[in-house]
């Protein structure tokens, strides 16, 4: 196929499955297969077949991958790591010195703070904190000459915080900053940041990429040649790159995303009309509820409104913690974005690291991850595990 049938101007779901990797020449396999081997031979001294040399350097499973992301994120180039953090610290190397400033989401990540603020931090690099949700204050906390990241998350984890990737964009690049945006929770399927206007797009795809909680995994997409030759610089001089097993998976996982996704929402938006109504909870968080603060910004650039639903329970802490113990289709566990609905206690699992900061949650919320099995199996679960 031409690269008009399957590059960037496919469809979506065209390019999840055919954007990245030919048919083998050899053998006509329609697969990328897992090429588990770290060197390649040579045609004479530096005569490399097809550019590959030293698999951290590149391999052809990881590849196929890094092809795929970049069509799906439509950017110039897309690189796998080995986990979402792994591609964090590497971008952060990649674009900023010690000296340098980040102004960082309020409610972010708590591996992504725990990384700036325990490990950047000892390296010179310091960060502020911001609401997403409010592009004033953003601007507030970006210093002039020396921030040169501004970091977004939206939906942000747990409470679903939702910040106007456009107008982000503006506040960064008015300050000679660049956008970067977690786009983990969204997903490709749902928001693409980069036609927004942001820099760099950052991905766990341990999460909704992969998509079936059997790979950890991370990744980043940029737009611009003069980032991705930074990042590609640094990606080969730290070493944190997929392996060719988890690129495999995550590849896998990416041909399905946008049936996946499509799932994810409906049995979300299910869920969120069922507790909504149920007497127990007293606040259901989803960005597709017209009540949430962010319904307008996410409408405006979210295809729909994902798979993650946060709730609080009017019986207060001992009542979500109930919930969590007692459901049986949702398993307790922490991450999120997989086949598989999970349910989870932020304020003592997730985000316990957190306590008695900014960043606090809740005791009284739970967090969904909800997943693709049947919908009436789900809401029988938390109606039983809700009574
Ligand atoms: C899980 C997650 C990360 C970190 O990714 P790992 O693959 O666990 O290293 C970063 N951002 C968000 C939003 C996440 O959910």
């Amino acid at each position: 196929m031409s690269e008009q049938q399957h590059g960037s101007k496919a469809g979506f779901e065209t390019r999840a499955i055919h954007a990245g990797f030919e048919p083998d020449p050899t053998t006509g396999a329609v697969i990328a297969p897992i090429y588990a081997t770290s060197t390649y031979k040579q045609d004479g001294v530096g005569g490399l077949r097809g550019g590959y040399e030293y698999s951290r350097s590149a391999n052809p499973t990881r590849t196929a991958l890094e092809g795929v992301l970049a069509a799906l994120e439509e950017g110039e180039r897309g690189f796998a790591f080995a986990s979402g953090l792994a591609a964090e610290d590497t971008l952060v190397r990649a674009l900023c010195r010690p000296g340098d400033h980040v102004v960082l989401p309020d409610d972010a990540y708590g591996g992504t703070y725990r990384l700036f603020d325990k490990v950047q931090r000892n390296w010179g690099l310091a960060h502020s904190a911001a609401a997403v949700s409010d592009v004033d204050a953003v601007r507030a906390a970006v210093r002039p000459g020396e921030t040169k990241l501004v970091w977004v998350e939206t939906p942000t984890n747990p409470l679903l915080n939702i910040g106007d990737i456009e107008a982000l964009a503006a506040v960064a690049h008015d300050a000679g900053a660049l956008l970067v945006v977690d786009n983990t929770f969204a997903s490709p399927y749902l928001q693409q940041p980069l036609t927004l206007g942001a820099d760099v797009v950052v991905h766990s795809t341990t999460k909704y990429a992969g998509g079936h909680s059997d790979a950890v995994g991370g990744a980043l997409v940029v737009r611009d040649l003069e980032v991705a030759e930074q990042v590609a610089f640094h990606q080969n001089s730290i070493g944190a790159v997929a392996g060719p097993f988890d690129a495999f998976l995550t590849h896998r996982g990416l041909k399905t995303l946008g049936v996946r996704m499509d799932r994810h929402c409906d049995n979300a938006e299910r869920v969120v009309e069922f507790l909504a109504a149920h007497p127990a909870v007293s606040e259901v968080i989803y960005p597709g509820l017209e009540s949430h603060p962010g319904h307008a910004v996410a409408a405006r650039q979210m295809k729909r409104f994902g798979g993650m639903v946060s709730f609080r329970c009017a019986g207060g802490e001992e009542a979500a913690l109930k919930v969590c113990e007692r459901a049986e289709v949702f398993t307790l566990a922490e991450s999120l974005g997989g086949v598989e609905s999970l349910i989870e206690h932020p304020g003592r699992m997730t985000h316990a690291s957190v306590a008695g900061t900014d960043l606090e949650v809740p005791a009284d919320l739970v967090r969904l991850s909800v997943g693709i099995e049947t919908a009436e199996d789900l809401l029988a679960d938390l109606d039983r595990a809700l009574s």
